[in-house]
């Protein structure tokens, strides 16, 4: 990486990307504000998975659910019971860790034979919890590691010794226990336990008991799937590394709902596809995504399969999506907790079954992020190091700016504005810049991602003719006719 997640968070800042939220009053942990181009960027990342996954294919619909439902949809879910990180306190300084993430080593001096523990949050990274056990501990000195393992594993005894990662002392920190990730609120005037409800912590809910009612009046046939996009929220016990993990976010899920006797292992290997290819078209870098699969205890309470896209983010390997088999799981529990079929009746047969579900989920403030890492390049001309976001046209916070050469005569600004409100009304998010020399406006547009810059000059006075000077291509300036700019706009921002 040219950067590390620092220089993301002030290249976001400086340039109208991202804002800490509530930042006159010195932010809110687990909070955003996306800024103006950041908004941009987002709505056409949503508009580009809507068209692809909805309107690109006859077998998903849309839908937008509500962020705060009864809280019957939460508790038959499993979500008021189950939707837990597991955390430790520390009794002395009151801040608490994820006790998943918070490793702990023991280790054996070789020669001394002396044991020693070092407990630190290192996001679960257990070479790195080892190697900082060594230096601690060893400080220099060969060692054995004896055991290395994380919070949720640790016997009272352990516990009692192993020092908290904010005091550096034993005896400070508490045993794993539950931590409920879900935001409570409560609804109408009186706040009461009758009146308690929560934020969704996913968006799926809402498909799910929509579900028969969404297949009966769009006449859909299994197999067909239901997408969402909207807001999530998640307590998170630590929120860090900025975007990838907050407290609000947003999500754009689908539930694709089979019949239990089709093959999920298929379905969810063409889904894996599906969104590998749709984040690939939007310009992630290949060489940055991998897959993971879940295993075991690492599968959610009402999963049967899953497998991730993971990225390289500047700090380290992380999930960015999830393919999941939920099987009947979600149906089911609805319908027994509200006593209504969810069965679906094949058409032309006696056959019902409540089918079976496959669900990509994407997290799109983890795609933002994954975006500019991909997108971010430096150049140097002379001496001077400047930077540049290489993202595709069709995602580009701006899609085109348009430039006068000059600011006089008027004849060049009005030519100039006329272009850009007319590729304005076809729909392009157009920047109009008169100041300062052509060099530094090009610039400029480089340092926020526009792929294209269109210059009137003198000759477009004559001939009605512009140069189109491409990012990514900047010795190669064309020149089209004005009324061909919108044309090549549509083609070059293509999905
Ligand atoms: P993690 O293990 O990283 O907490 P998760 O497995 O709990 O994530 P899911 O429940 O599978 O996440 O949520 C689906 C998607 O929603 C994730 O792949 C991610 O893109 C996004 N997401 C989940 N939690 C957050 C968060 N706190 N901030 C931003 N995005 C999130």
């Amino acid at each position: 990486y040219l950067m590390d997640l620092e220089g993301f968070v002030s290249l976001c800042k400086r340039r109208g990307f991202v804002f800490p939220s509530g930042e006159i009053y010195g932010g809110y942990s687990g909070f955003f504000d996306y800024g103006p181009l950041g908004a941009e960027l987002k709505n056409n990342l949503k508009k580009m998975w809507w068209r692809r996954m909805v309107h690109g294919r006859d077998d998903v619909i849309g839908l937008d659910s509500a962020i705060v439902t009864t809280p019957s949809v939460h508790q038959a879910s499993g979500h008021v019971d189950n939707f837990s990180d597991p955390m430790v306190d520390c009794k002395e300084s009151k801040q608490r860790f994820r006790a998943d993430q918070l490793m702990w080593a023991k280790v054996e001096l070789e020669d001394e034979g002396d044991v020693g523990y070092v407990s630190m949050v290192e996001d679960g990274n257990v070479e790195a919890a080892l190697n900082k056990a060594a230096k601690k501990l060893a400080e220099g000195k060969k060692m054995k590691p004896l055991i290395i393992k994380d919070m949720t594993e640790a016997s009272e005894e352990e516990v009692a010794l192993i020092p908290s990662p904010a005091t550096k002392k034993p005896g400070s920190l508490t045993g794993a226990r539950a931590f409920n990730l879900m935001f409570e609120t409560t609804v109408g005037p009186y706040s009461d336990a009758g009146s308690k409800s929560y934020l969704r912590p996913e968006t799926a809910q809402g498909i799910f008991v929509n579900y028969k009612q969404v297949s009966y009046v769009m006449r859909q046939k299994v197999p067909f799937g239901i997408a969402q996009i909207g807001k999530a929220f998640r307590n998170e016990i630590t929120p860090r590394q900025f975007l990838f993990r907050s407290r609000e976010f947003e999500q754009m899920e689908i539930e694709y709902f089979i019949d239990p006797d089709a093959d999920f292992r298929a379905v969810q290997e063409e889904w894996i596809e599906e969104m590998w290819n749709f984040l690939k078209a939007v310009g992630l870098k290949e060489c940055l995504m991998d897959r993971e699969v879940h295993e075991g205890d690492k599968l959610a309470h009402y999963a049967r399969a899953c497998t991730d896209i993971i990225f390289r983010y500047p700090f380290g390997t992380q999930e960015l999506l999830g393919v999941a088999a939920r099987g009947e799981y979600d149906l089911q529990q609805h319908a027994q907790a509200s006593g209504q079929s969810m069965e679906y009746q094949v058409p032309g047969q006696k056959r019902k079954f409540v089918p079976h579900v496959i669900e990509p989920s994407l997290g799109i403030d983890r795609l933002f992020l994954a975006l500019l890492c991909s997108a971010y390049d430096e150049d140097v001309v002379g001496d001077e190091k400047r930077s540049l976001l290489r993202f595709h046209p069709c995602v580009a916070p701006i899609t085109c700016a348009v430039f006068p050469l000059m600011k006089k005569p008027p004849a060049l600004v009005e030519k100039a504005q006329a272009l850009a409100k007319q590729l304005r009304q076809r729909g392009w998010n157009v920047l109009y810049d008169q100041a300062g020399t052509i060099g530094k406006r090009y610039r400029r547009m480089d340092e926020v991602g526009t792929p294209f810059c269109c210059t009137v000059d003198f000759d477009t006075l004559e001939d009605d003719t512009v140069t189109v000077r491409r990012r990514d291509d900047p010795l190669e300036v064309s020149r089209m006719p004005i009324d061909a700019v919108a044309r090549f706009l549509d083609d070059e921002c293509q999905l």
